[in-house]
């Protein structure tokens, strides 16, 4: 029924998986007990969020959000896949890859 997140961890989500990461944080604040969000990031191309005190039902909840995001563009939300650019993986949709590409 609690969730304890700092607002600003959404901002370190990439913005692509913030829908993603804020709907989370609404479906566990209707579970039972109390969770503590440390840290949103990616991790080298996968969501991966650290937590103090979810229990085993939160942590399904967790572990699928971050499932969904391989398959979700980390900048903008669209369907994409991983891919490696300058040697680091990022979840794209074939207009970031393009734009990254054309950075990298
Ligand atoms: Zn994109």
């Amino acid at each position: 029924m609690t969730v304890i997140a700092d607002p600003r961890i959404t901002g370190y989500c990439p913005t692509g998986w913030t829908p993603l990461v804020t709907a989370l944080i609404k479906d566990l604040a209707m579970l039972e007990g109390v969770v503590e969000i440390n840290s949103v990031k990616n991790n080298n191309g996968v969501l991966a969020i650290n937590t103090t005190g979810a229990t085993d039902e939160m942590q399904l909840l967790i572990n699928q959000c971050c499932m969904q995001t391989e398959e979700i563009c980390q900048f903008c939300g669209m369907p994409g896949e991983v891919k490696v650019v300058t040697e680091k993986n990022y979840i794209v949709c074939q207009r970031h890859e393009t734009q990254l590409l054309s950075r990298a």
